[in-house]
């Protein structure tokens, strides 16, 4: 008999509406790749909420397996790469979007998506940091190379709770920046300033339509919210500075103008993680292991069962989840 496994499966019906159902599937329904994992942990980013509940068109194939990370072992492998018993990791590339996703116990995908999980790092570990965190990380690099150091004054984090913000305010605070955490939940203070933040602010003051240009009030950012969040955030970036974005949770408007950019010389680095190059992908995985605090990691994540992973999905759009959440498979 074929050994089926659980998994979760997105269809739409003639009208186009979405469902959403526990299923049974086999390895022969897998869609088509070189290497099958036995997912061993996954975690619910912002968007797989937004697959789930179907509030953006995230999935763009039906029926569809949902979850665009996990990480674990692999059980078969053609490609030259990879090989049964390896430890792997998956961020992005399609997957949860248009090849069968994280939300299944097995998954099948092409070999060069895959990097290695980092020597000493757990698979629930890796979930912990997820898509969400390896942003994080990609936006702190691009900081970087933009050369804004904790010399050229204080960093801004939007969307500071969820989790792109828990992990780019531990890692930015890790290497000496003073962060400036903005945040809706004035109840999550305690939590940001463990992680490293030196002031918290309130939302409010960046969600509002943005003047020109504002006081400068910082010499970058990293920013999950976008909108008019993402248009303050770069009204009041200082002469210079540059502002890593990567989220809309507020919007994917951009209601700004061009002052910060000829009048202040503010740059506004665009960061991807589904299709970032495989080098960088490596790069952000080591530091993440190296430079992020186990201790503050731990603080960031919740660990909930597979079976929880739909309601789960609900909390993250509703701003429920604070950190990060991973999903520990069967
Ligand atoms: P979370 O839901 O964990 O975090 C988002 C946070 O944004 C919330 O916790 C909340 O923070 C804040 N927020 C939510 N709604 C609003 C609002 N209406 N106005 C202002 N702030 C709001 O999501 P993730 O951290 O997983 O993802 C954050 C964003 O980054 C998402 O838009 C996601 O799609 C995007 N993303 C992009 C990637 C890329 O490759 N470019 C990769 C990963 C994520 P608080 O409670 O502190 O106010």
């Amino acid at each position: 008999m074929t050994e089926t496994f659980k998994a979760v499966l997105i269809s739409r019906d003639e009208d186009k509406k979405q469902s959403v159902a526990w299923t049974e599937l086999s390895e022969d329904d897998l869609m088509e790749g070189d290497v099958t994992v036995a997912v061993e942990a996954t975690t619910v980013n912002y968007k797989d909420g937004l697959a789930i509940t179907g509030k953006a068109p995230v999935v763009r194939r039906f029926p569809l397996v949902p979850g665009i990370d996990f990480a674990g072992t692999v059980t078969t492998s053609s490609h030259p790469d990879w090989k049964e018993g390896d430890r792997v990791i998956l961020n992005g590339w399609g997957v949860g979007e248009t090849h069968y996703g994280a939300y299944a116990e097995r998954a099948r995908v092409n070999g060069d998506w895959l990097v290695p999980l980092p020597d000493g790092m757990s698979a629930k570990d890796a979930m912990a940091v997820g898509t969400a965190g390896y942003t994080a990380m990609l936006c702190v690099m691009a900081l970087e190379r933009h050369g804004i150091t904790p010399e050229r004054g204080p960093v801004v984090v939007t969307g500071a709770a969820g989790g792109v913000g828990s992990v780019a305010v531990a890692l930015l605070a890790g290497q000496g920046h003073h962060v400036i955490a903005s945040t809706g939940r004035a109840s999550e203070a305690d939590y940001l300033k463990e992680l490293g933040a030196a002031e918290i602010i309130d939302r409010e003051e960046l969600s509002g339509p943005a003047r020109p240009l504002g006081k400068e009030r910082w010499a970058g950012g990293v920013d999950a919210v976008g909108s008019h969040t993402l248009a303050n955030v770069l009204s009041m970036t200082s002469y210079g500075g540059a502002v890593a974005a990567c989220g809309l949770a507020q919007g994917m408007d951009l209601p700004t103008s061009v002052a910060p950019f000829i009048l202040r010389g503010v740059s506004l680095l665009g960061i991807d993680s589904v299709m970032a190059p495989k080098a960088l992908r490596l790069e952000a995985w080591q530091r993440i292991a190296t430079e992020l605090d186990h201790a503050k990691l731990s603080s960031i994540a919740s660990v909930i069962p597979f079976g929880d992973v739909l309601s789960a999905a609900e909390d993250i759009i509703a701003g429920r989840v604070r950190g990060r959440v991973v999903v520990e498979m069967p």
